[in-house]
């Protein structure tokens, strides 16, 4: 029996991570948007009431929750500043290939310094001249006795300017593609350098940044699970990711029909209400029922998580569809402010360009429909070698 109920347990943590975005980030998100100022008091905020590290199992001090209760968090804390959520739930990302793949001993340590203070991780698959064509990176990590010396560039690192560890995707065999890349954790203080932090149009109070490694040594035993099998990692990591990042696209959405709601019913044009008009009553309805639509795609690639399916189709059909609702519904927020709507006084300004993000990182909405299609066309191939 499909019941869409949630528990009394749900209800109540889904209540708590509302709270939490109304109190603590509503109020400062479009402060901080304008400068792109980084939020380390919400980061440490949301930290101490158990908001962030969800995923990680108890037994390394995480909260171990389940995807399902993820997804409820992300909308929450998206639907409060999904710049912000970025910030927050990037530990999700990072730890993902560890809890998936790596050693009893890497898990410890790593996992350990999250959830023991209010630290934060990176993921670096891309690079300037692979993003979503992730076998032409160009990272290599090369064995020498028991070290690992790693050489390159990633771009585009969230959180990068501010993390304590990357999860770093290297070539370890130069002429093997995808089948040639492995996963490592490096410390910061290996001799990570962080050149550069973006200025970007929307999700300004997340951190964005360029790294680089110039033979920066580390442990052989930081490999995450076998040589070569990085790529696979990485796929591993963004089907668990995807129900997250479709879920803060609700989030971006529901916020943004919230203001366009609140808006129709108060301005005035033609001596009624906006929402008077047929015209922006039909804008609402689509937007409403996308939501809808958007979340329950979500809520079920989470819930396969969870069940231990392989949820790689039904992801990126929540991530792809998710996404482009959050900017369709973006961008018709905007159409029912009118002129309003194109001005910075306005909430969903920022809104609008914040959507923008949904479609692009963790696999472009055009990378989705081409797993979409693989997915459709030829059912249950695991490896391939393009879908950042
Ligand atoms: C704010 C931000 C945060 C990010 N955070 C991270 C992070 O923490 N870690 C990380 O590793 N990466 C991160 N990324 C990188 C992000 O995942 C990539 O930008 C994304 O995968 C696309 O890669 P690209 O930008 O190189 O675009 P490209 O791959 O160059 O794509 C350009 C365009 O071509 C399209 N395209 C490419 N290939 C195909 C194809 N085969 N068929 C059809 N269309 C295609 C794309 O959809 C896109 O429209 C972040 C990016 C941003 C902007």
């Amino acid at each position: 029996m499909v019941d869409f109920t949630l528990t009394d347990e749900q209800q109540a943590l889904r209540e708590m991570a509302h709270d939490f975005a109304e109190k603590e980030i509503r109020p400062v998100a479009w402060e901080y948007d304008k400068d792109g100022t980084w939020p380390q008091e919400i980061v440490e905020k949301a930290w101490e009431l158990g908001l962030m590290n969800t995923h990680i199992p108890e037994e390394y001090g995480g909260a171990g929750a389940s995807y399902f209760d993820g997804a409820l968090i992300e909308e929450e804390l998206s639907w409060g500043c999904s710049g912000i959520q970025t910030s927050l739930g990037c530990n999700g990302l990072a730890t993902a290939p560890v809890v998936y793949a790596a050693s009893e001993e890497l898990k410890k340590e790593y996992l350990g310094r999250l959830t023991e203070a209010p630290l934060l991780a990176s993921f670096c698959l891309t690079e300037p001249e692979a993003g979503s064509d992730v076998a032409s990176m160009r990272t290599t990590a090369v064995k020498q006795g028991d070290k690992y010396v790693i050489n390159g560039s990633k771009c585009f690192i969230t959180n990068g300017g501010y993390a304590n560890w990357y999860t770093v995707y290297a070539k370890t065999d130069k002429d093997a593609g995808h089948r040639g890349i492995s996963a490592f954790i490096v410390p910061r203080d290996a001799g990570v350098v962080v050149d550069k932090k973006e200025d970007k149009l929307g999700q300004r109070a997340s951190n964005t940044a360029t790294i680089s490694f110039n033979d920066v040594e580390i442990p052989a035993e930081n490999l995450i699970g076998e040589e070569n099998k990085g790529f696979k990692i990485a796929m591993a990591t963004l089907d668990r990711t995807r129900p997250g990042v479709a879920s803060m696209a609700v989030g971006i959405a529901r916020a943004a029909m919230e203001f366009a709601v609140n808006y129709s019913k108060e301005r005035v044009q033609f001596g009624v209400p906006i929402a008077m008009h047929q015209g922006i009553q039909f804008m609402i309805a689509d937007m409403a029922s996308e939501i809808e639509a958007a979340r329950l795609l979500a809520w079920k690639s989470a819930v396969m998580l969870d069940n231990g399916e392989r949820n790689t189709l039904v992801s990126s059909f929540a991530k792809r569809f998710a996404a482009d609702t959050a900017m369709k519904v973006a961008t018709d927020a905007v159409q029912v402010y009118g002129g309003y709507g194109f001005i910075k006084e306005y909430p969903v300004e920022k809104l609008f360009r914040d959507a923008k993000i949904m479609q692009l990182y963790e696999g472009t909405s055009q990378i989705q429909r081409l797993v979409i299609a693989r997915e459709t066309l030829v059912p249950r191939r695991i490896e391939e070698p393009a879908a950042a």
